[in-house]
């Protein structure tokens, strides 16, 4: 997993390796690690900025020319990257869920995203992982748009054993999900997981859309849910989303695939919302924990 982005990290670590530091030097040295950054599917942008960042603290710094220079510049990427994901945090859902519930509530999450990236897959995974941890699920079909989108949901909640909550097609999702909360309520429920609608991303509509059930339903969370074999896509959609809707966290799917990595490291550092969990296939219990540790320790060792 994250091969390539390793690769590229590599290749950054060789490049300074291999020459004596100067200003010119440090220059093509970050702009080949902008490159090999950019092939590991980091967004362009975020590889121009974290590039900066590097290239701003290490000339602000008296570097040893003798030094090990792989080591400066790990030493440095590696404290811009652990201070960009240390300020996006972690979330403890079932906790969350716990706390919430001493209100007497259910705790609400809203799933947002593209069609196609595995949301509704996602629901499911998740309803299954809190029904783990002895929680109640119910789930809100808000995606009332795509046709076979709630007898999709259906399938998955029948197969788990959890209620789903849904109106006709065309019906406004917002009242889906209100209706949802009131199941929730009634039935004592710890947590009702709300699907979405996902069509293209750059439709003005669909923004409106996530806005409104946000505004009606107020979600707990707001987990916003890629699919990492887009690369730069996913960050896109990530930017897009959190601009216009807003979102608390993000789940990275199909990370079981040829993934390069660059999609979290990415939607982290330009979104500044923490990568809960990654999707590492099709089964119910094919959704990890994101360890951001572990991914990062993992990413500068390689270097
Ligand atoms: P939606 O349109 O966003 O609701 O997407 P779906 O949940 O229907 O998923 C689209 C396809 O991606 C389905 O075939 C899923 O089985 C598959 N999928 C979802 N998550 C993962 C994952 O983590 N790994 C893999 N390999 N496939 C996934």
């Amino acid at each position: 997993m994250f091969d390539r982005l390793k690769q590229a990290f590599q290749s950054i670590a060789t490049a300074v390796k291999q020459k004596e530091l100067t200003d010119e030097e440090l220059d093509k040295a970050l702009f080949s690690f902008q490159i090999s950054l950019t092939e590991s599917d980091v967004g362009q942008r975020v590889a121009e900025s974290l590039a900066r960042e590097v290239q701003a603290s290490l000339s602000g710094a008296k570097v040893d020319r003798s030094a090990d220079l792989s080591e400066v510049v790990g030493e440095k990427l590696s404290a811009v990257l652990g201070e960009a994901f240390a300020k996006a945090g972690t979330v403890d859902l079932v906790g969350n869920i716990k706390e919430k519930r001493k209100s007497g509530e259910p705790y609400s999450i809203l799933f947002l995203g593209i069609n196609g990236t595995g949301k509704t897959t996602t629901v499911a995974k998740v309803a299954n992982r809190l029904k783990k941890s002895d929680l109640s699920v119910v789930c809100a079909a808000g995606d009332t748009h795509r046709p076979g989108a709630i007898e999709q949901l259906t399938e998955h909640a029948d197969r788990l054993g959890v209620k789903v909550v849904s109106q006709r097609y065309g019906a406004d999702p917002a009242a889906v999900g209100r209706d949802g909360i009131l199941y929730a309520k009634a039935h004592h429920s710890d947590c009702l997981l709300i699907d979405s609608a996902g069509r293209m991303q750059t439709n003005q509509n669909l923004m409106e859309e996530m806005a409104k059930i946000v505004r009606v339903v107020k979600p707990d969370f707001r987990l916003f849910v890629a699919d990492a074999l887009t690369g730069n896509d996913a960050v896109s959609q990530a930017e897009l989303f959190n601009e216009h809707v807003g979102f608390d966290g993000a789940v990275l799917t199909k990370a079981d695939a040829d993934v390069r990595g660059g999609a979290a490291l990415s939607i982290v550092y330009s979104t500044g919302k923490p990568v809960l969990f990654l999707g590492v296939g099709q089964g119910y219990d094919d959704l990890v924990p994101f360890d951001s540790a572990k991914f990062l320790g993992s990413l500068l060792k390689a270097a």
